[in-house]
C-alpha cells in the first residue's frame, strides 16, 4: 500500500474495507467481527482516538435497510407473494443487509478519522485533558 498523503480517498477506503490499520496499513484494525484492536500489531498505532459512536449503524441504515426495505416492498407488490413467504425473504435480506456492512463501514469511518485527523470541533483541549487523566490513572495503578 501506498503512503496515507498521495491518495487518501483511495487509501481510506481500502485501509477499512480490509481492515488494517490506516498507518501502516498492515496490521489488523479488528480483533473480532466488530471490536477493535487497542494497538496495530505492527506499528503501534493507538486506537483510542478512534471513536465512530453510532456512525456505522447510521450508515448502513440509510445507504443499505432503506433501499433494501424498498426492495422487499416491490417484490410484495409486483410478485404478490404471501406474507410468510415475504418473511422468508425480507427477514434474512434484512438482517444479513445491513449487518454485514457494518465491518467496513466503520473500518472507513476509523481510517478517514486517522488520516484526517479529525476531533468534535472544538473539543481539542478536552480531549487532551481527559488523555492527560487517563495516563496519570494509568501510571497510579501500574504503580500498586
Ligand atoms: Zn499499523
Amino acid at each position: 500500500m501506498t503512503k496515507p498523503n498521495k491518495d487518501k480517498g483511495r487509501w481510506i477506503l481500502r485501509s477499512g474495507w480490509k481492515g488494517l490499520c490506516p498507518r501502516c496499513g498492515k496490521g489488523a484494525m479488528f480483533t473480532s467481527w466488530l471490536k477493535m484492536s487497542e494497538t496495530c500489531t505492527v506499528c503501534k498505532l493507538d486506537y483510542s482516538f478512534a471513536s465512530p459512536d453510532d456512525g456505522p449503524a447510521f450508515f448502513s441504515l440509510c445507504f443499505v435497510a432503506f433501499p433494501l426495505m424498498f426492495l422487499v416492498v416491490w417484490i410484495h407488490v409486483t410478485f404478490e407473494t404471501s406474507v410468510t413467504v415475504m418473511l422468508l425473504i425480507a427477514a434474512p435480506l434484512m438482517a444479513f443487509g445491513c449487518v454485514l456492512p457494518l465491518r467496513p463501514i466503520k473500518g472507513w469511518l476509523v481510517a478517514s478519522q486517522y488520516v484526517n485527523r479529525s476531533v468534535e470541533a472544538g473539543t481539542e483541549k478536552l480531549w487532551a485533558q481527559m488523555k492527560e487523566r487517563e495516563k496519570a490513572t494509568e501510571h497510579e495503578t501500574e504503580k500498586k
